[in-house]
C-alpha cells in the first residue's frame, strides 16, 4: 500500500473523471514542513500560528513570528499557504496572559474576540504577516468568525496595518487573498452573505460539529454526538461550498473530516475545492480520490443529505463508495 501511495507523491490529486482537487497539510511549526513536503501536499490549508505563543513566557516579537511566516512560504516556494491568526482561548491558554477564568470556555473570550479586544497582539501579528506575505503565496485566515461585524472588523484592521506599512517603504504583497474559518454555525446559515466579503472558506469542522450538536469535542461522555456523517453536518457543509461558489470563490475544509476516508467522497461529491489534513493522510486521501468518480458522487452526496441519521450516511457510503 506504500508504495502505491508513494507514486502519487509528486502528483496533482485528480478524481478518475479528472476533476482536480487540492490537497493540503495543516501545520503548528515551520518544523513541520519536512513532512509537508514528502508528503506530496500541495499547499499548506491550516497554519496554526498558536504553537509560536505556546510553552514560553511572553509574546513573540513581530520579527520572530515575520521570520517563522517568511520561512515557510519560501520554503513552499509559491505553492499556497493558509496562515491563521491567532485562535488562543478554548482548548489552548497562554500563561502571560492573563484570561478570565470560565464557565465555558468553547463559548468564551477567544481567537478573533480576544484579537478584536487585545488590537497590540493582533496587530503585531498582523503585520508580520504582511511583511512575508512579500516572500510567498501568502492567505490570511481569520478564526472564529461568528458575525459580519466581526469579519469587517478584522479586515479594516488588516487593511490599517497595511497601509502604514506601505507608507513606509515596506513590501507587502497586493494578491494576498483573505478568508475566514466556517467553524461557527451562524456563519454557516448566512455564508451566502459571507462570501460576499472573503476571498475564500476553510470550513472548520471540528469545532464546527461541537457547535452545531452542542457536544464538546474534547468530553469523551458525549462523543456519540460528535458526528461528522450527521446530515445536519453535512447539509451545513454543502450550503456553504454552494455559497461560495455562487460568488466565485473556493471553498476548503481543515477539520479532521477532510481527511476522513468516509467523509473524502462525500465532500468530492459537494465540491469542495480543497481538503486540508495532517500530512501523512495526504498520499492515502490522493490514491483514495483518484479511484472516485466526481460525477457519480454528486448524487451520492445529494442522497446523504436526505437521509435521517449519521449511521444511514456512512453506511451508504461504505456500500456504495468503498464496497
Ligand atoms: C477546526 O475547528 O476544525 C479547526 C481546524 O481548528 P482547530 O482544530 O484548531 O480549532
Ligand atoms: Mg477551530
Amino acid at each position: 500500500q506504500k508504495r502505491e501511495w508513494a507514486k502519487l507523491v509528486n502528483e496533482k490529486t485528480l478524481s478518475k473523471d479528472g476533476h482536480h482537487v487540492e490537497l493540503a497539510a495543516n501545520i503548528g511549526t515551520p518544523n513541520d514542513l519536512e513532512g509537508v513536503i514528502n508528503n506530496g501536499a500541495e499547499a499548506i490549508g491550516l497554519y496554526r500560528t498558536e504553537f509560536l505563543y505556546m510553552g514560553r513566557n511572553e509574546l513573540p516579537s513581530e520579527d520572530e513570528q515575520f521570520e517563522a511566516y517568511k520561512t515557510v512560504v519560501e520554503k513552499m516556494e509559491g505553492k499556497p499557504v493558509v496562515i491563521r491568526t491567532l485562535d488562543i482561548g478554548g482548548d489552548k491558554e497562554l500563561p502571560y496572559l492573563e484570561l478570565p477564568k470560565e464557565m465555558n470556555p468553547f463559548l468564551g473570550y477567544r481567537a478573533i474576540r480576544l484579537c478584536l479586544e487585545e488590537q497590540d497582539i493582533f496587530r503585531t501579528q498582523l503585520r508580520a504577516l504582511l511583511r512575508a506575505s512579500h516572500y510567498g503565496n501568502l492567505k490570511i485566515m481569520f478564526p472564529m468568525i461568528a458575525t459580519l461585524e466581526e469579519l469587517r472588523e478584522a479586515k479594516a484592521i488588516l487593511n490599517d496595518e497595511k497601509e502604514k506599512l506601505k507608507a513606509n517603504g515596506v513590501e507587502v504583497s497586493e494578491t494576498i487573498e483573505v478568508g475566514m474559518m466556517v467553524e461557527i454555525p451562524s456563519t454557516a446559515v448566512i455564508a451566502d452573505i459571507f462570501a460576499k466579503e472573503v476571498d475564500f472558506f476553510s470550513i472548520g469542522t471540528n469545532d464546527l460539529i461541537q457547535y452545531t450538536m452542542a457536544a464538546d469535542r474534547m468530553n469523551e461522555q458525549v462523543s456519540y454526538l460528535y458526528q461528522p456523517y450527521n446530515p445536519a453536518v453535512l447539509r451545513l457543509v454543502s450550503s456553504v461550498i454552494k455559497a461560495a461558489h455562487q460568488e466565485g470563490k473556493w471553498a476548503g475544509m481543515c477539520g479532521e473530516m477532510a481527511g476522513d476516508e468516509i467523509a473524502i467522497p462525500l465532500l468530492l461529491g459537494l465540491g469542495l475545492d480543497e481538503f486540508s489534513m495532517s500530512a501523512t493522510s495526504i498520499l492515502p486521501a490522493r490514491t483514495l480520490i483518484a479511484k472516485l468518480s466526481k460525477q457519480e458522487l454528486e448524487n451520492i452526496a445529494n442522497e446523504a443529505l436526505m437521509l435521517s441519521t449519521a449511521t444511514e450516511v456512512e453506511e451508504l457510503v461504505k456500500t456504495k463508495v468503498l464496497k
